[in-house]
């Protein structure tokens, strides 16, 4: 599987909804200001747009009820949207 640009390096215990990200590209250093490093600031478009993506299907399948031939494609599926995505943006 292609990587997704970013990992995931913290999650807040006490809120899930918490979390922490960083690019692969990320050189570990913030800018002056204390922001991001321009690497994993910009990966908070792609984030944003899976965030997206993750609620609109959920309104229509409950995950639960699918089987697991089923949640492999819908995951190929999402891999392509952003794949699709990445190439159109040049992320
Ligand atoms: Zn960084």
């Amino acid at each position: 599987m292609k990587s997704l640009g970013y990992r995931l390096c913290h999650v807040n215990e006490k809120n899930e909804d918490e979390f922490r990200l960083r690019a692969n590209l990320c050189d570990g250093l913030a800018m002056s200001d204390g922001s991001a490093c321009p690497a994993c600031q910009g990966i908070s478009v792609t984030v944003q747009r899976l965030a997206n993506w993750s609620q609109s299907r959920d309104r229509f399948t409950n995950r639960k009820y699918l089987s697991h031939e089923q949640l492999c494609r819908r995951l190929a599926e999402h891999d392509e949207t952003l794949n699709n995505w990445k190439l159109k943006h040049g992320v």
